[in-house]
């Protein structure tokens, strides 16, 4: 058995490492909204995995869905070839809570797989290259996911990347005049999240939606960090009467474990059966494990009265985070940037609030705003809790 210090030693020894400096946290239990670590010290998990765990971490009936599925069957073949009982009912509890032209599922590993198989969809549906993206926009980290995601500091390393990318300002007009009758398809967030929570206009979005009616160019939305209630709607799309032709999930689709999913209307999807066939290929998407997760997650969600609590906690976050260090907040429900001067005075802040058991951290085309999207089960107390921890650790500054 390692001692806490053997796992520190190892864990920054053999597990690769994505930042010089990551947390390390050594967490050995999380339930609900709460973390524990090897010495027993406990925190509050204001980012729930990111945007993952909207029912809290280990809902008992995602645990006991989980425990039943692995007592019946784990992996049996690769995606798409056998009835797999847990895949059908969550495809179908999925296609009853959206638009009747988003009726099929296609599960994925992550949401960058969902990305790529979108674009893919989208090229084949509509024999055309080019792919309309936003600034400022993350759709996942593979290469095709890469390509459209909106910041060259991330890109550039990486090139030669897909070609045929327009990307264009979010939220204005030139973007609108940037859809041709060459564009495959506009891939946008409903919200952009890890630009430190930035909401479009919802006259500008029907015009986006519009203007892909106009050229035949698909509307593909990114509903991965939005979904599930986080926005105080079932899907962000809700809020603003917009409905796109491909939807991306993922992140809280699997209930905590990994899952994506692209999804579209049947006859559309159908394009990835033929010349080629097989037109995406996964092995392990929408694992019985995932899927069995997942549905029990939204089974919880939906019966929980959660997503109606999402405003009135919301606004809680907004009366009480008021500071002279905070220069504004930013939110779309429970998605909420918190913004200060600078990376270094977030940073700091970020610290002390983990240093004083509560997790959050930055967005990554905004790493001066402090991240806030917990579990949707966050309680009123809990809340003021948080919040009384960022402001006392936000006292660095005058
Ligand atoms: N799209 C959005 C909006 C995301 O926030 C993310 C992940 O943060 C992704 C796509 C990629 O998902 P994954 O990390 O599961 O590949």
């Amino acid at each position: 058995m390692s001692t806490g210090q053997d796992y520190h030693r190892l864990f920054h020894r053999h597990v690769a490492q994505t930042s010089p400096n990551p947390l390390g946290l050594d967490i050995v239990k999380a339930e609900g909204c709460y973390l524990y670590d090897r010495d027993g010290k406990e925190y509050l998990d204001l980012i729930g995995g990111i945007s993952v765990c909207n029912t809290g971490h280990r809902h008992p009936r995602v645990v006991a869905a989980i425990k039943d599925q692995a007592d019946r069957y784990l992996h049996l073949l690769v995606y798409g070839e056998l009835i797999q009982t847990p895949q059908v009912e969550y495809a179908a509890l999925l296609a009853g809570q959206l638009p009747a032209t988003l009726d099929s599922v296609y599960f994925t590993n992550s949401g960058a797989e969902a990305t790529e198989g979108a674009m893919k969809l989208a090229k084949r549906i509509t024999g055309r290259t080019e792919i309309v993206a936003f600034n400022r926009s993350y759709h996942g980290s593979t290469q095709g996911a890469l390509s459209i995601m909106g910041d060259e500091y991330w890109r550039n390393a990486f090139r030669p990347l897909l070609p045929g990318i327009r990307h264009v300002e979010y939220n204005t007009p030139e973007a609108l005049a940037a859809i041709t009758d060459r564009t495959a398809c506009v891939i946008a967030e409903t919200v952009q999240a890890e630009r430190g929570v930035f909401a479009p206009q919802a006259a500008w979005l029907r015009l986006l939606r519009q203007r892909c009616d106009e050229t035949g160019a698909l509307l593909v939305l990114d509903e991965i960090q939005t979904g599930f209630g986080r926005t105080g709607t079932l899907w962000a799309f809700q809020a603003y009467d917009v409905i796109p032709d491909i939807l991306l999930l993922g992140k809280a689709l699997g209930g905590g474990l990994p899952m994506g999913a692209f999804i579209a209307h049947r006859e559309r999807m159908w394009a990835l059966t033929g010349d080629p066939v097989l037109g995406h290929i996964t092995t392990f998407g929408g694992h019985p494990l995932c899927c069995a997760a997942g549905r029990a997650s939204m089974e919880v969600l939906l019966g929980s009265g959660w997503i109606d609590e999402v405003a009135r906690k919301e606004a809680l976050f907004r009366r009480l985070l008021i500071h002279p260090a905070i220069k504004t907040v930013r939110s779309r429900g429970l998605l909420i940037a918190v913004e200060y001067d600078s990376f270094g005075q977030n940073k700091r802040v970020i610290d002390a609030c983990i240093a004083a058991g509560v997790l959050t951290d930055w967005y990554l085309f905004a790493p001066h705003c402090l991240r806030i999207a917990p579990p949707l089960s966050i309680t009123e107390t809990q809340i003021e809790k948080a919040c009384a921890i960022i402001l006392s650790s936000s006292d660095f500054f005058p």
